[in-house]
């Protein structure tokens, strides 16, 4: 839809709405996270009709039956073209195309995934989506709303999980009450409850940004996604403690034995797999981390590198000067630091405040966190990560109190019901940012990445003494 010729669209699309299930083959057995290395060629025919697909493709969801696919291969330089990573549709059925196999997982066990064979596959040139060149921009753009579908998938689930606990905690009594009344239960409830409403909170701010069409709302997708997965599956983790021993029994175990078949194991099965497709939380945080410095980078890069000479530095920091001396005394004082700014929120207008006051305590700390460590930042993954969950909770702090404005003007009889939930989700996310600060500078992130260097080296196998080849059966 989005990359297509009017011929492909008229071919393809009107296939895939009615009979044709489709897959995507991007990802290979050496290359996961880091798609740019892909080893899948695509050789142009001599004749110069189309091209010679030839790859194995892993982990393809729908790729054990699949219709239709789009394959990502590699076209090599030549005369007639750029080359590059480029986008091909392939009807499934054309000869060389092997599903070699139907991959089995600990969750999501419906999907129809697989590893498929690719030799001399032949795609005509008609077939290219785009340009040559383009595929893995088309891949990442496909991805920009794309990423929504996920963090939906995350809320229904946090949804499902608040209704499992309110049930389970109201009916199951121990010690002389429901366990909800127990305070270390109740702190769950009011965390699952809490976090269905942040999620949903963000994805329908997402959503009608989305629709909005105005906006480019990447990073607010990319935010959704890496949010949605880890609190998401901090919600069905402390659903199964609820549940207790129910929540680790199976469903069918439970129907067996005349109980309700309530699936809490197979909610966290499934939802594990979202903090590792479609952008790994580790890929997102450095994704996103770079849009965040990018900015910097771009008015003091210059400084920052190690490679630039001196003049070259002395300009780049005179401009920087500039750019900084009016930008930082920006980030010390502003909108949230005048009492009654954000009245508009009511109750929650606390909570804005607080994020627009952590927004600027979030831009300073990343810039020193640039000064200290200069262009070495970038292998600071965990500092950069923490920056980047203070980023996440600050955008679900902001879509919560917006949210719960949505709700008093199209629900207003929830109207004070969404702002206890978002004043709690509100705190709890508030309390997480804080920690996440204190730790941005202050942490053993040296001391872990020197020991895991050393376990990576063979040092301390003592530790390993008795265990078996884990591939073992
Ligand atoms: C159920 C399922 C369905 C899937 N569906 C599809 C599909 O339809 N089409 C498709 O093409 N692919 C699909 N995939 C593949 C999926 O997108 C990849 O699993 C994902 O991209 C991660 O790649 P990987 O598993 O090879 O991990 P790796 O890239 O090997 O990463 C291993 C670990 O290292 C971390 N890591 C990697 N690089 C870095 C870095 N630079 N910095 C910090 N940490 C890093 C990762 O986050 C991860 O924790 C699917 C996978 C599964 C399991």
């Amino acid at each position: 839809m989005l990359f297509g010729t009017d011929e492909q669209k008229a071919r393809w699309l009107p296939l895939v709405a009615r009979t044709h299930v489709s897959a995507f083959l991007l990802t290979e057995p050496d290359v996961g996270s880091d798609p740019a290395r892909l080893g899948a060629t695509a050789t142009p025919t001599e004749d110069g009709t189309g091209y010679r697909l030839n790859g194995r493709k892993l982990w393809a969801t729908n790729g054990a039956i699949a219709d239709l696919v789009v394959v990502m291969a590699k076209v090599p330089e030549h005369d007639g073209g750029r080359g590059g990573i480029t986008a091909f549709v392939v009807p499934y059925d054309t000869e060389g195309i092997t599903v070699e196999h139907r991959n089995a997982f600990m969750g999501l066990r419906g999907i129809e995934n697989s590893q498929t064979l690719l030799e001399d596959v032949f795609v005509p040139k008609e077939n290219v989506i785009g340009k040559e060149g383009d595929g893995l921009k088309i891949a990442l753009t496909t991805l920009n709303t794309g990423r929504l579908a996920l963090p939906s998938i995350c809320l229904g689930v946090s949804k499902w999980a608040t209704k499992v606990a309110r049930e389970w905690a109201a009916e199951r009594v121990q010690w002389g009450q429901p366990v909800g009344k127990h305070d270390a239960v109740a702190q769950k409830i009011a965390f699952i409850a809490a976090s269905s409403f942040g999620l949903e909170a963000m994805l329908d701010v997402s959503s009608r940004l989305a629709d909005d069409k105005k906006a480019d709302i990447r990073i607010e997708a990319a935010l959704a996604k890496l949010y949605a997965s880890e609190v998401g599956w901090k919600v069905v983790d402390e659903l199964m403690q609820v549940r207790g021993g129910r929540g680790y029994e199976t469903a069918d175990s439970l129907a067996a034995r005349g109980e309700k078949p309530i699936p809490v194991e197979q909610a966290l099965r499934d939802m594990r797999i979202n903090r590792i497709f479609e952008g790994s939380t580790e890929i997102m945080h450095l994704l996103i981390a770079r849009e965040a410095v990018d900015q910097h980078l771009e008015v003091a890069g210059d400084i920052l590198d190690t490679e630039t000479d001196l003049k070259a530095k002395a300009r780049s920091a005179v401009q920087a000067g500039r750019f900084y001396a009016s930008w930082l005394p920006k980030l010390a004082v502003g909108e949230g630091h005048r009492p009654g700014s954000y009245d508009e929120f009511g109750a929650l207008a606390t909570h804005v405040r607080y994020a627009e006051r952590a927004s600027r305590r979030l831009a300073r700390s990343t810039f020193y966190a640039m000064g200290r460590w200069q262009a070495g930042l970038e292998r600071k993954q965990a500092v950069l990560g923490r920056i980047v969950d203070i980023g996440a909770e600050l955008f679900a702090i902001s879509s919560a109190a917006v949210y719960a404005q949505t709700l008093q003007q199209e629900h207003p009889e929830r109207a004070k019901e969404a702002v206890r939930l978002a004043d709690l989700f509100c705190r709890q996310a508030r309390r997480r940012a804080d920690d996440l600060f204190d730790d941005i500078f202050d942490n053993d992130d040296d001391a872990n990445y020197a020991v895991a260097m050393e376990v990576l080296g063979g040092e301390h196998l003592w530790l390993e003494e008795g265990m078996l080849d884990p591939a073992e059966r």
